[in-house]
């Protein structure tokens, strides 16, 4: 058991203005209790991190910053996405934090959860997922495209929490790891399962968004899901190779076919050649372009210099 870990909750906000008392409210609350049952060291904060919004965020954050001790924040230099400024909080949290765990600012994922969250990291675990029970309050289309979403992923062979959004803990050790993924096209729901360690996940039932709309239109929602296909699967680039084949079949079939016609003499002049070298040739350049795909999917997975292992535990240490 440790004692007492310092926690800090880091909240990605860009233009939430309209959100930032009620969720400080809440937060408060629940900090307090913790610390009152002696769950979290009484240096445990709550960290708003400003994604260079355009409304009084930040001026509200340093506000808040001013009256409630458990507050604090840091702000990006401008707005830089969610995945950045989650980022940007974790990296910064994990200087003075033991546990960290992120949410967003318009509580939709309960808050209740943390008390689940931090049982388990006591029981050993290095990350606890939240996972969503139920998504009734979620509009038909924004459940199935993300549920789809997990799905498809699964397929890709990308290792993804099913349901889980990036309302996570995290210990302090596995954030110092973390640091070391260098990439710039960030997924962090997938990366995080990367790191390894025991992990455990928790159920939460995700609410609405209690004011302000979503920061998150269809248009970002596309681009991330495209982000995290295009950053963690090759399996599209062989796709192109497994068509290169299937035509090259196809121009087998076409062969014997128009030899026959050939032969019973059932066709124009040139015509042979032409559908036979068109089937084949195409099936050969499908093939060819597969090829560089797959060493362009080589170079793409040296130049993410991901780190080749992590050590949990290490028995030579004698400290
Ligand atoms: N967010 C951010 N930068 C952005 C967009 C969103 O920091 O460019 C934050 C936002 O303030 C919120 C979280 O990311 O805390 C999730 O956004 P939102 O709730 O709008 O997304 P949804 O729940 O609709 O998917
Ligand atoms: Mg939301």
């Amino acid at each position: 058991m440790k004692k007492n870990p310092i926690l800090y909750v880091v909240v990605p906000c860009y233009n939430e203005e309209e959100v930032l008392h009620e969720t400080t409210k809440q937060l408060k609350a629940k900090l307090e209790k913790l610390i009152k049952d002696k769950k979290i060291s009484q240096d445990s904060r709550v960290m708003y991190v400003n994604d260079g919004s355009k409304d009084k965020t930040w001026e509200i954050i340093k506000e808040i910053h001013e009256k409630e001790k458990l507050f604090t924040g840091v702000s990006l230099s401008r707005n830089r996405g969610h995945q950045n400024a989650l980022l940007g909080g974790l990296m910064t949290a994990k200087e003075y934090a033991d546990v960290v765990i992120s949410m967003d600012a318009d509580l939709q994922d309960d808050i209740n959860a943390i008390d689940g969250m931090l049982e388990k990291y006591q029981e050993g675990n290095d990350i606890v997922y939240g996972v969503r029970s139920a998504r009734k309050k979620d509009s038909f289309f924004k459940r199935t495209t993300a549920e789809g979403f997990y799905k498809f992923m699964k397929v890709l062979g990308v290792d993804c929490v099913y349901n889980h959004a990036d309302y996570r803990l995290t210990s302090k050790r596995v954030l110092e790891e973390f640091s070391n993924y260098k990439e710039v096209n960030l997924f962090l729901r997938g990366m995080f399962p990367l790191v390894g360690f025991k992990s455990d996940v928790v159920y939460y039932e995700r609410n609405e968004r209690f004011a302000g709309e979503s920061k998150y239109p269809l248009k970002k929602m596309l681009n991330f899901a495209w982000d995290g296909i295009t950053s963690f699967s090759v399996k599209p680039l062989r796709f192109i190779c497994t068509l290169g084949f299937v035509i090259l079949f196809i121009s087998l079939v076409i062969m014997i076919y128009s030899l026959v016609r050939k032969i019973t003499g059932n066709t124009v002049d040139g015509w042979t050649f032409l559908s036979i070298s068109i089937w084949f040739i195409g099936g050969i350049q499908m093939i060819s372009i597969g090829i560089i795909g797959e060493y362009i999917g080589k170079i793409y997975s040296e130049t993410k210099a991901r780190p080749r292992f992590i050590i949990s535990e290490n028995l030579n240490r004698k400290d």
